[in-house]
C-alpha cells in the first residue's frame, strides 16, 4: 500500500524536530503537524525564554555586588515590557530557524491541530493524512491542581507573556518551575513566596541540594514555606487573591502560580481510533529501543511518555528513533547516568545518583562535600555559599553522583557527566589538576569524606 508520507510526526517541538529532520536527512519523505509556533515547549514557553528572563533579573544582584569592586550607579530600573519584546523577537527568529531547518531536510510541514482518523491516518484541518509510520511527540503541559479557586492562578506558560509585573506573587510548588520563576521573579523586585507542600524544595534531588537551594532562596529574601498546602483561593474585592492555606493562616497575593506538574498531551488525539494505549495519567506506553507503542508501527517519544520531562532526553529519543528506523545505526538512549540543571538562584546542577539513592540501592558509599564562599562574594559581601558534593562507591571507587548548588553548576555538571560516563573513580578526580582560580577545582581537592560506614 503507499501512503502519502514514511513518517508523520505530531508535534513539532525537541523530540518531534529533531526525529523528522534526521529521518528526512536519511531518505525519509517525512510530514510534520504543528498547531503552534514551532520548536514546542523548549523555545516558546520552557527552557528558552526561561534562561533569557533568568539572565534579565540577575542583573540587579550583578549592579549591587559590582559596589564592593568600585563601582557606583544611580538605582536600576527595569522594563519588563522591554524584556517582553525582546525576547519575543528572539523566539520568532529561533521559530523560523526550526521551519528552516525542516524544509532544508525536504520535511513537509503542515500547520495545525492533528487527530487519528485510524492507525494509518491523520487529519489536520480538513485533510487527511496517510502515513506508513507515525511518531507522536506532542510534549505535555502545565496543570492545576484540583483545588477550589485554581482557575484565579496562572500557568508558566502565562508568565512568559504577562502584560504587567505583579507587585507580589505566591508560587504553589517547589519543583523546578517553581524555583527557577521565584528567582527570575524575585530578581525583577516582585515580593516572592514559594508554597511547597512537603518538607523541601526539589524533590528527589541530593538532602544538600534541597537544604542549601531554599537557605540560598531565603538569603535573596524569597519566603519559602515549607510543609504549606493551599487549600482554597478567592478573589478579593479590590481584584487581590486570597490564598488559604492549611495552617489556617491566609496569604494575600496579586498574582498565584501554580508549579504543580505538567501533564501529557494527549487527551485531543483521538488516540482510541488507533487503538494506542495510554496510562492512567494520559501518558503513552512505550516499549523497547524503537519507543512503540501497542501498535508497531505508532511510536512516541518525548514529555508525552512520561520520561524525565527534559529537552535533552527528548532529543536523544527523537534522533536515535530517526536512526533505527531510517539508518543503518543501532542507537539507545542510556538515561542512567542524566545529567539536569536547575536555573534557580544560585543554579543546581546534578548528575547520577543522590547519597540517599545510593544508600538505598544497596552501595557502600563515601560522601565529599565542600561548602564555601565564592571568591567573587569575597569583595561583595553576600553571604552566598556553593555546595559541591561527591559520592563515591567504595567497591569500585567510581563516581557514581556529583551535585552542586553554585553559580554555573549546570555549566560545571555538564564535564563532570562526561568523566562520569567514561567511568571515573574518585583517584582519577584526585589525580586532575585543578583550574585556578575557580569553584569547579573544589571537585577535585575535596580529599575527606563526610559520612564513612
Ligand atoms: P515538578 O514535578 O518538578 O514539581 C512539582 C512541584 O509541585 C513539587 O514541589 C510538588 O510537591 C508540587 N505539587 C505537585 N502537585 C501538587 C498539588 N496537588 N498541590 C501542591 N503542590 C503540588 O514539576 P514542575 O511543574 O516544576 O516541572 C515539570 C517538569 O518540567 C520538571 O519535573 C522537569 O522535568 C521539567 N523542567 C525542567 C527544567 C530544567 O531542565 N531546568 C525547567 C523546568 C521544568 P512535592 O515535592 O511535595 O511532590
Amino acid at each position: 500500500m503507499s501512503y502519502d508520507a514514511d513518517l508523520f510526526v505530531i508535534g513539532a517541538g525537541s523530540g518531534g524536530v529533531r526525529a523528522a529532520r534526521f529521518a528526512g536527512s536519511l531518505g525519509a519523505k517525512v510530514i510534520v503537524a504543528e498547531a503552534g509556533p514551532m520548536g514546542g515547549t523548549c523555545v516558546n514557553v520552557g527552557c528558552v525564554p526561561k534562561k533569557l528572563m533568568v539572565y534579565a533579573s540577575e542583573y540587579g544582584d550583578v549592579v549591587e555586588d559590582s559596589k564592593g569592586f568600585g563601582w557606583s550607579f544611580t538605582k536600576p530600573t527595569f522594563d519588563w515590557s522591554a524584556l517582553i519584546a525582546n525576547k519575543d523577537r528572539e523566539i520568532s527568529r529561533l521559530n523560523s530557524i526550526y521551519q528552516h531547518l525542516l524544509e532544508r531536510t525536504g520535511v513537509q510541514v503542515v500547520r495545525g491541530f492533528a487527530t487519528f482518523v485510524d492507525e494509518h491516518t491523520v487529519k489536520v484541518g480538513d485533510k487527511t493524512y496517510t502515513a506508513e509510520r507515525i511518531l507522536i511527540a506532542t510534549g505535555g503541559q502545565p496543570i492545576r491542581p484540583p483545588i477550589p479557586g485554581a482557575e484565579l492562578g496562572l500557568v508558566s506558560d502565562d508568565l512568559f507573556s504577562l502584560a504587567k509585573l505583579p507587585k507580589r506573587i505566591a508560587i504553589v510548588g517547589g519543583g523546578y518551575i517553581g524555583v527557577e520563576f521565584a528567582g527570575i521573579l524575585n530578581g525583577m523586585g516582585v515580593q516572592t513566596v514559594v508554597l511547597q507542600r512537603s518538607a523541601h524544595v526539589l524533590r528527589g534531588f541530593d538532602a544538600d541540594i534541597q537544604v542549601t537551594l531554599r537557605e540560598e532562596m531565603r538569603k535573596k529574601g524569597i519566603d519559602v514555606r515549607v510543609e504549606t498546602s493551599v487549600i482554597h483561593v478567592m478573589k478579593n474585592d479590590d481584584g487581590t487573591l486570597c490564598v488559604d492555606l492549611d495552617d489556617k493562616t491566609q496569604l494575600t497575593t496579586d498574582c498565584l502560580m501554580w508549579a504543580t506538574g505538567r501533564a501529557p498531551n494527549t487527551a485531543k488525539l483521538n488516540l482510541a481510533a488507533a487503538g494506542v494505549k495510554m496510562r492512567a495519567n494520559g501518558s503513552i506506553i512505550v516499549e523497547g529501543d524503537d519507543f512503540q507503542t501497542n501498535i508497531p508501527h505508532i511510536h512516541a517519544v518525548g514529555d508525552v511518555i512520561g520520561t524525565p520531562e527534559l529537552t535533552p532526553v527528548a532529543l536523544e529519543q527523537g534522533m536515535a528513533f530517526a536512526k533505527r528506523m531510517y539508518g543503518a545505526a543501532q542507537d539507545t538512549v542510556d538515561l542512567t547516568i542524566l545529567p539536569t540543571a536547575v536555573f534557580s538562584q544560585p543554579n543546581v546542577g546534578t548528575v547520577g545518583l543522590t547519597e540517599q539513592q545510593a544508600r538505598t540501592a544497596g552501595h557502600d558509599i563515601e560522601a565529599y562535600r565542600s561548602r564555601f564562599r565564592g571568591m567573587r562574594h569575597t569583595m561583595t559581601g553576600r553571604e552566598e555559599k556553593t555546595m559541591m558534593k561527591l559520592i563515591v562507591d567504595k567497591a569500585n571507587d567510581r563516581v557514581i553522583g556529583c551535585h552542586m548548588v553554585g553559580p554555573d553548576a549546570g555549566e560545571i555538571i555538564q564535564g563532570l557527566a562526561v568523566a562520569m560516563h567514561a567511568g571515573a573513580t574518585k583517584a582519577m578526580f584526585d589525580a586532575t589538576i585543578g583550574v585556578h582560580p575557580t569553584a569547579a577545582e573544589e571537585f577535585v581537592t575535596m580529599r575527606h569524606p563526610v559520612t564513612e560506614d
